[in-house]
């Protein structure tokens, strides 16, 4: 574990009073300390020569490059959990699900649910804002063909432990059966899933957590699934509606 993991544990572990003020500006210290990190050189070197490199039709882009932070509500009552930023989305743009058609999809069911400001997402300065919802990634930098390593989660984790230590969100809308598991494990090692069997990822799959947390699965908005139909802006609309009934406390979803 780097100095700057280590750092970043001692002093964001402990979370006392959250006035707004004290809390966005820890919001702005996790989210960079998420933008300095340098643990994983596999990841760092690749995200970096695909910045140099670029897309064609983005060549007149400053590509972002670094480890894509955390984006959204600092006193965020639902928490997105994504995978991983893309290689010319996130990290060309430096905000999660920003400038790719992920994001397209996501950001378009926020919108309807209302939960952010505007459908589009195009880049860092266009304006949009989450309401009462963040998002993060179980991997803050993009890995080659959307797949990182299990020790590079294994060292990125750390990153969703403080974002989860830092915001009260109670609903969890895990993206993908990698960060629906993340969400497990980290879950199980706060005492909040206690039970021996372990839930499976589906969409919709619905995991209530201690003291009223909810956990939603939910398809990834990718292509691979957004092109075959498997996944419709219906279906991520009835996630969403469902995590903002329970963000509401009406959880009427039976648990699994
Ligand atoms: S993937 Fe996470 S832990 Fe690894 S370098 Fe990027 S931010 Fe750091």
């Amino acid at each position: 574990m780097t100095a700057i993991l280590s750092a970043a544990r001692s002093t964001m572990s402990k979370q006392s009073s959250r006035s707004p003020h004290r809390q966005a500006v820890r919001w702005q210290q996790l989210n960079q300390q998420i933008t300095n990190c340098e643990a994983c050189p596999r990841l760092r070197e690749y995200c970096q020569q695909v910045a140099a490199v670029k897309r064609r039709a983005y060549l007149d882009w400053t590509y972002w490059g670094k480890p894509v932070p955390n984006f959204g509500d600092s006193n965020a009552a639902l928490l997105i959990v994504g995978l991983a930023p893309a290689a010319h989305g996130g990290n060309r743009t430096g905000r999660m699900f920003t400038g790719d058609r992920s994001g397209d999809w996501l950001y378009r069911a926020l919108y309807r649910a209302g939960l952010a400001n505007q459908p589009q997402a195009v880049s860092a300065g266009d304006g949009l804002e989450l309401t009462r919802c963040a998002i993060t990634a179980v991997c803050h930098c993009a890995p080659p063909d959307n797949k990182p390593a299990r020790e590079e989660l294994a060292a990125c984790h750390l990153w969703l432990e403080q974002t989860l230590d830092l915001l009260p969100a109670r609903v969890f809308v895990a993206l993908g059966s990698i960060a629906f598991s993340r969400m497990i494990d980290e879950a199980r090692r706060r005492g909040w899933f206690t039970d021996k069997k372990r839930p499976r990822f589906s969409h919709g799959a619905s995991v209530r957590l201690a003291d009223g947390r909810l956990l939603i699965g939910s398809y990834h908005p990718s292509q691979q699934n957004t092109f075959t139909g498997r996944l419709t802006e219906a279906m991520l609309d009835a996630v969403f509606g469902q995590a903002t009934r329970a963000m509401d406390g009406v959880d009427e979803s039976p648990p699994i």
